[in-house]
């Protein structure tokens, strides 16, 4: 049996009026990330980790944020595109952790909704995926709202009835 882990990273500006989506999850906030696709920057972080895990490159060799395709595309779906991928190649995700850096609004009320919607996308259990929150004390990019990062890390096995 082999094993793998992956780490992956993500950043967004955030804006007034749109809407912000992380790990799946609406969140009710008076701002939302700036991107291509719907913006989800803990699923790009997520996906990052798990393609890294096999030297599979990044979100953006995968789906080109210049490409109509993905415009506004909801992240679930390039997540689910990315287990198919991984799924082809025999391997599953082991367990999953992310940690979420922003400012405001508090995550807590939304953490579990977040942890259930990615372990449905990536057929494991729950207690397979975390998902944390972090503020940064009001320093930085990030402690200024300005932006949201996204650390994510995943251990990759690959499955011993594959084939
Ligand atoms: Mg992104």
């Amino acid at each position: 049996m082999d094993i793998r882990i992956g780490n992956g990273y993500d950043v967004h500006a955030l804006a007034p009026g749109l809407p912000l989506w992380l790990g799946g999850v609406r969140i009710e906030s008076g701002l939302g990330c700036v991107a291509h696709s719907d913006g989800d920057v803990a699923i790009h972080a997520l996906c990052d980790a798990i393609l890294g895990a096999l030297a599979l490159g990044d979100i953006g060799k995968h789906f080109p944020d210049t490409s109509d395709e993905f415009k506004g595309i909801d992240s679930k779906i390039l997540l689910a595109r990315v287990m198919e991928l991984v799924g082809e190649m025999g391997w599953k995700v082991g367990n999953a952790d992310l940690t979420i850096a922003m400012q405001k609004p508090k995550l807590a009320p939304y953490i579990i909704s977040m942890r259930e919607c990615l372990a449905g996308i990536m057929k494991v259990d729950v207690s397979q995926v975390s998902v944390k929150a972090t503020t940064t004390e009001k320093l930085g990019f990030v402690g200024r709202s300005e932006g949201c990062e996204v650390y994510a890390s995943v251990l990759m096995i690959e499955q011993s009835d594959h084939l």
